[in-house]
């Protein structure tokens, strides 16, 4: 079996992001606090062997496709495609088709970038994967790219989880949100999405600052289906569309992205892993930003669905920014 490695990329600001060859997993951001000094602020494991399993996925590539897909049937041009649906009766991140888990290549590794690649075969299409990490200044880009040989359906994402506290001590439920998007998606009781209405006066009004803790602990039905906040918000072209805030830590973090949803996620089935600095992982110890199509898109209809073909392969970009208050 090929072996885990460490990749560290430095920006010239000190910034440094480090990945692993499996999964693209993103295993550290050093960010900086209002006082000068920097520490990790996402979620990983103590035990490197967890990644090959990952259940929580923390911090890894999500796809072929990310999010929930109703009984992981992908419709193309009247074939059915079938995701393993080991979360049954539905597909989570692809479940054992996800590439969350395996091993990519290493292109290219500079001090500043990482561009790994993935291949993949089936009766359908090859697709080949690449996926290029970029650190400047204390910014972390993102870029998803694929292209297949024949028509196929992809949505890719990172699932990393944020505490910008940087104390596994603190859940995330005193960090501050404001969203940039006036709608967010409602779940059915699988967590599938439902329809699209706006965020103004709901349990998820992001559109000013607001404590992730009142939406998560409130009793609207929206927040028990979902065990807390795991709901996507649309994007409209204003980014950053998320600005996420620590105020003990004065730490903030900008995302921006070219996608049409951020699926954000408050860590709500976090149970029990041991994170590298000794401590274990809670409910709401990370919240994450899933870049990504609406899930389901393909069955629910409820957005366009925009298919990757030989001509029009699949590229996306999201970037996480850290300054201080
Ligand atoms: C999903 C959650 C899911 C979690 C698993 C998130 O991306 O939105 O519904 O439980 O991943 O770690």
């Amino acid at each position: 079996m090929a072996k885990i490695e460490k990749i560290m990329l430095q920006s010239t600001t000190g910034f440094t992001v480090e990945v692993l060859n499996l999964g693209g997993i993103i295993t550290k951001i050093m960010a900086l606090d209002k006082y000068g000094s920097r520490s990790n602020v996402v979620l990983n494991y103590e035990n490197l062997d967890d990644y090959h399993t990952n259940s929580l996925f923390l911090g890894c590539f999500v796809g072929p496709v990310a999010g929930r897909t109703k009984d992981g049937k992908l419709p193309i041009d009247g074939k059915i495609h079938q995701l393993d649906v080991s979360l049954h009766p539905n597909s989570l991140h692809s479940c054992k088709d996800g590439l969350h888990n395996v091993f990519w290549e290493i292109e290219d590794q500079t001090t500043d970038r990482l561009v790994l690649s993935c291949e993949t075969k089936d009766d359908n299409c090859t697709i080949n994967y690449k996926l290029t990490y970029t650190v400047s200044n204390d910014i972390l880009n993102i870029s998803n790219d694929a292209s297949s040989t024949s028509k196929t359906y992809l949505t890719l994402t990172n699932h990393s989880y944020f505490n910008l506290s940087g104390n596994l001590e603190q859940t995330v439920k005193e960090h501050e949100l404001k969203l940039n998007c006036s709608h967010f998606v409602r779940l059915d009781q699988e967590s599938l999405p439902v329809e699209l209405v706006p965020i103004k006066d709901s349990p998820v009004d992001f559109s000013i600052h607001q404590i992730l803790g009142e939406a998560i602990e409130s009793n609207a039905i929206d927040i028990r289906n979902a065990s807390g906040i795991d709901h996507p918000f649309k994007c409209e072209s204003q980014n950053p569309v998320a600005i996420l805030k620590e105020a003990t830590t004065g730490r903030i973090m900008k995302v921006s992205t070219t996608q049409p949803y951020v699926i954000v996620y408050s860590g709500n089935f976090l149970h029990s892993a041991i994170s590298e600095s000794g401590k274990i992982l809670n409910r709401f110890s990370g919240i994450c930003f899933e870049t990504q199509d609406l899930p389901n898109v393909i069955n629910n209809k409820l957005d366009k669905v925009v298919f990757v073909t030989p001509e029009a392969p699949y590229s996306h970009q999201t970037s996480f920014s850290f300054s201080t208050l």
